[in-house]
């Protein structure tokens, strides 16, 4: 007979990520790149956040830099070391950074970015030797479901401006310059 799942067992970090990827089509339906992220504390979501660059017109509100925010809120502190955050896709350098100086203790992310990661991918940010903070890294999780999103998204992005509706929020020609996503 099967064993019955332990209550007491914590959740995995597939059950984190499945919320950041809830997050991630969250920005997709609203003309966003389709990235998000949550941080945990003791088990428990203080942030999520999606990417909202075209919504706020903010190159720096990466879900990543929102999350972070909200859960210096939640801690009422600016150190989040007993924290982990869950991204879909490996976080870029500003994140990267930034997740340093919030002394995060695990980075958690779906799919890499070979081309412009900071953690990693290009630049190894959450471990670098010279700063005061280093950050625990999971790569890969759920990796595949978050492909999927961005393949749709940008196939979507790629059919429209085929179509002429170029100047679609979100959709701008290049829109894709900007993030550097370049995976499978
Ligand atoms: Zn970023």
């Amino acid at each position: 007979m099967m064993e019955p799942p332990s209550l007491i067992e914590p959740p995995s970090d597939d059950f984190f990520m499945r919320e950041a990827l809830r997050q991630a089509r969250k920005a997709a339906k609203q003309g966003e790149v389709p990235i998000g992220a949550v941080i945990v504390h003791d088990g428990r979501v203080i942030a999520r956040a999606w990417n909202q660059v075209e919504t706020l017109k903010d190159a720096t509100a990466h879900a990543e830099m929102l999350a972070l925010t909200q859960a210096e809120s939640a801690m009422e502190d600016w150190r989040l070391t007993e924290c982990d955050l869950y991204v879909t896709k490996e976080p870029c350098p500003m994140c990267a950074g930034a997740l340093v100086h919030c002394r995060v203790r695990r980075v958690i992310f779906g799919c890499a970015d070979p081309k412009g990661g900071g953690a990693g991918g290009f630049w190894n940010l959450l471990q670098a030797p010279n700063l005061n903070h280093r950050c625990e890294i999971t790569p890969g999780v759920l990796a595949d479901e978050s492909v999927a999103l961005l393949k749709a998204f940008f196939a979507e992005a790629r059919q429209r401006r085929a179509e002429g509706q170029a100047h679609a929020k979100g959709l701008k020609p290049g829109a894709e310059d900007g993030m550097v996503f370049d995976g499978p």
